[in-house]
């Protein structure tokens, strides 16, 4: 049992220390850490409350598919972290995705999506959910001219990460949701990169949260997971999908992920100093046509970022010389970096977006995103910064030996 004292207390508390309270409520044992509840099922003292349970007049939990604890604590957390009354835990980020599309989305709805999302999401709305009647039109991020002439009678949703994935694109979220709410439609954005220690959406009009918590919820590249927050109401649809549809996070994932929360705001002020270090340092180099990070000077929706976030996060890609040529001798070039498509980890990781995360993204569309073939994504961990400056080093003195 939590003393009261501390209950209390944390209603008025602020990020640092609800990363590391919120949600956990002791147990009888006593235990310090967040507990794991390794069970799929739950008992009852008798077969009334069995009933009672299923019939949804007792509140508790019946099966680890519906509810798990270690799971709510999670929930319970990343809620408060984002400032939404509620948040429903995915076994993936795409799974938070596809529950917010099964809950509010049915056939002859339409959509409008960023075109600069994660290429699975572009696959998910233009494949799998255009399969089911539900019809997405791709904007660009940034215009807001664009996303008004794609309203239909039938839209009912907005979907955008903000950064974006790879080219670190902003957008304007209060603006959005302001154009949203006035045709009654839900605005979704995709928290991922920025995380709550750097961007809390629900508080500039955004519905609903998505995150991958594979990314830097965990920090650590451990485990996949995800989640959708919002309001009650809202929540109470997500969790219908996925009590219904299965794609609920295992407990042993939330426990990591509680973990990870605990020093969430450390790592994304680390992962965002590093990456600002890197921008600038590459954005000085020949070989260098453009580097994309929210936090130069340079990019254009720098004030807006400044505005809207706390720092600027821990991606960044850069166009170097050469086209794919180039962009792979770079790669290829570098010791430290993992060449992997996986980020928000503590070791830093680079990919050719082109061929790899964006391979399934059709030419034209690749083209409109500005994913070009000299395209690297740099996702910037917590190693030593002038070692990854000197891997960059070995990475443009490659490109440099193409085209000199
Ligand atoms: C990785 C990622 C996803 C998908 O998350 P998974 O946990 O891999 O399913 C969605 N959005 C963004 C921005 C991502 O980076």
């Amino acid at each position: 049992m939590i003393p009261e004292f501390e209950e209390d207390a944390l209603a008025e508390a602020g990020f640092d220390t609800l990363a590391v309270r919120a949600g956990h409520h002791r147990t009888n044992e006593g235990e310090h850490s967040e507990p794991m509840f390794l069970t799929s099922s739950f008992a009852y003292r008798n077969a009334a409350q069995a009933a009672a349970r299923f019939g949804g007049t007792e509140p508790g939990n019946i099966y680890s598919r519906f509810t798990n604890p270690t799971v709510r604590i999670f929930e319970d957390r990343l809620a408060a972290l984002e400032g939404g009354e509620r948040c429903i835990a995915t076994s993936s980020g795409m799974a938070a995705i596809l529950a917010v599309c099964l809950a509010f989305l049915k056939a002859g709805d339409h959509v409008v999506c960023s075109r600069s999302v994660f290429g699975t999401t572009n696959v998910l709305f233009d494949k799998y959910m255009k399969k089911f009647g539900v019809d997405t039109t791709f904007v660009s991020l940034t215009d807001l001219g664009e996303w008004e002439a794609a309203l239909r009678p039938t839209t009912r949703l907005f979907f955008l990460e903000t950064p974006s994935n790879p080219v670190c694109e902003v957008a304007d979220v209060a603006a959005l949701a302001e154009l949203a709410h006035r045709h009654d439609i839900l605005l979704a954005v995709d928290n991922c990169f920025c995380t709550p220690a750097l961007q809390q959406p629900l508080k500039l009009g955004a519905d609903l949260i998505i995150h991958s918590a594979t990314k830097y919820l965990d920090g650590q590249g451990r485990a996949l997971g995800g989640a959708v927050v919002g309001n009650a109401k809202l929540m109470e649809e997500v969790l219908g999908v996925v009590r219904t549809c299965g794609p609920s996070l295992s407990a042993f994932n939330a426990w990591l992920f509680l973990k990870g929360l605990e020093t969430l705001r450390l790592r994304m002020e680390a992962h965002s100093a590093s990456a600002l270090a890197l921008a600038r340092w590459l954005e000085a180099q020949p070989q260098v046509e453009k580097v994309n990070y929210a936090g130069l000077e340079s990019h254009p929706q720098h004030a807006l970022a400044a505005r809207q976030q706390r720092a600027f996060g821990g991606v960044l890609s850069v166009v170097v010389k050469g086209g794919r040529e180039g962009a792979w001798a770079f790669i290829d070039a570098t010791r430290i970096m993992s060449i992997t498509a996986n980020l928000g980890d503590t070791k830093t990781t680079i990919t050719h977006p082109a061929t790899t995360t964006h391979g399934r993204v059709s030419p034209e569309a690749k083209a409109l995103a500005g994913i070009s073939e000299g395209l690297i994504r740099i996702a910037v961990g917590l190693e030593e910064r002038d070692d990854l400056i000197a891997d960059c080093e070995r990475g443009l003195a490659a490109v440099a030996l193409l085209s000199p």
